[in-house]
């Protein structure tokens, strides 16, 4: 299945499933680019924040991002987000985005914005893994593959203390698995785009998993999907 034909990935699920990470080597192992639209909406959110804009004030959130100087790579060894030529990938990571964040990417304006940006990209790239948390239903519902990760909101908030742990970030499991909790509730229950699995994606639940096991049941799966629908056609 590697190669340089055309093939779209769409990989979607909740925060705190490795999706990043698997996403990444995925793409590697497929030969293909790799686009991160959860780091899209975090730029915006930035750019939001930097403002000072509420966070209640959908009009001028819509304004604020209305031109949106955001570059952002799909090389999936080398990161790069940008806003206005900064580079910002520690920044987006931070607690204040990452508490931003829903309220932002729920403002109607900026999915509009975002999801033309992410079909001009995954156009461009042909061979890409796109990750998100609506890829598969709204911004590429003719994707070759689709995926929905999930694992029990412990599972997430586990790797996720560890990765805090790790970056420096301290240790707080009870306040990470609130936030966990906090914006699951937050992603699939808003009005535009809220969290759920397309109807043909298929579930892998990370949570018993390695992550070499993940990258090959998802390859696995990926393979399926693709001689079940033939890459490059509709589904
Ligand atoms: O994937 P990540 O945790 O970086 O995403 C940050 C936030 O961006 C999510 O919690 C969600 O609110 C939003 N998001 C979205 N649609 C996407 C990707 C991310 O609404 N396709």
């Amino acid at each position: 299945m590697a190669g340089t034909s055309p093939l779209v990935v769409a990989m979607d699920g909740p925060s705190g499933t490795g999706k990043s990470s698997v996403s990444r080597r995925l793409a590697t192992r497929l030969g293909a680019r790799y686009l991160d639209t959860g780091a899209m909406y975090r730029v915006a959110t930035l750019r939001v924040l930097r403002a000072g804009i509420e966070l209640t004030d959908t009009a001028a959130i819509a304004a604020a991002v209305k031109e949106l100087p955001l570059s952002i790579g799909t090389d999936p060894s080398r990161e790069v987000i940008e806003l206005d030529g900064e580079d910002v990938r520690s920044e987006i990571r931070g607690d204040a985005v990452t508490k931003a964040v829903s309220a932002v990417s729920a403002v109607p304006e900026v999915r509009e914005l975002l999801v033309a940006m992410q079909r001009d990209i995954t156009a461009a790239a042909g061979r890409i893994v796109v990750e998100g948390r609506d890829i598969g239903t709204v911004v590429l519902p003719a994707a070759d593959a689709k995926i929905y990760l999930t694992a029990s909101a412990e599972a997430r908030a586990h790797r996720r203390n560890q990765q805090n742990i790790a970056e420096g970030r301290g240790d707080d499991y009870a306040g990470v698995l609130a936030d966990v909790q906090r914006r699951d509730t937050l992603d699939s229950t808003r009005k535009v785009s809220p969290l759920r699995p397309a109807e043909d994606a298929v579930d892998v639940d990370t949570s018993e998993l390695s992550m070499d096991e993940v990258i090959d049941e998802l390859y696995r799966v990926v393979a399926e999907q693709v001689s079940a629908y033939g890459a490059g056609g509709d589904r």
